[in-house]
């Protein structure tokens, strides 16, 4: 999952660019795709658009 999500309707609100498929790392959210600013540190937005839906509780809970 990566490169850039040209079907979505979204824009980066920093420089109104494709957003980058990206999937994320570390807690309770590892492995949740995410739309985000195509760009790297340190000109990136931070700016998100979440495309799978946030774990359940009890999956959050277990990585605490
Ligand atoms: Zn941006």
């Amino acid at each position: 999952y990566c490169g850039l999500e040209y079907r979505s309707k979204h824009r980066c609100p920093g420089h109104g660019l494709v957003p980058a498929r990206r999937v994320s790392w570390g807690g309770a959210s590892t492995g949740r795709r995410f739309l985000g600013c195509p760009l790297d540190l340190p000109q990136e937005c931070e700016w998100v658009v979440w495309v799978d839906p946030p774990p359940p509780l009890r999956v959050a809970l277990a990585f605490e």
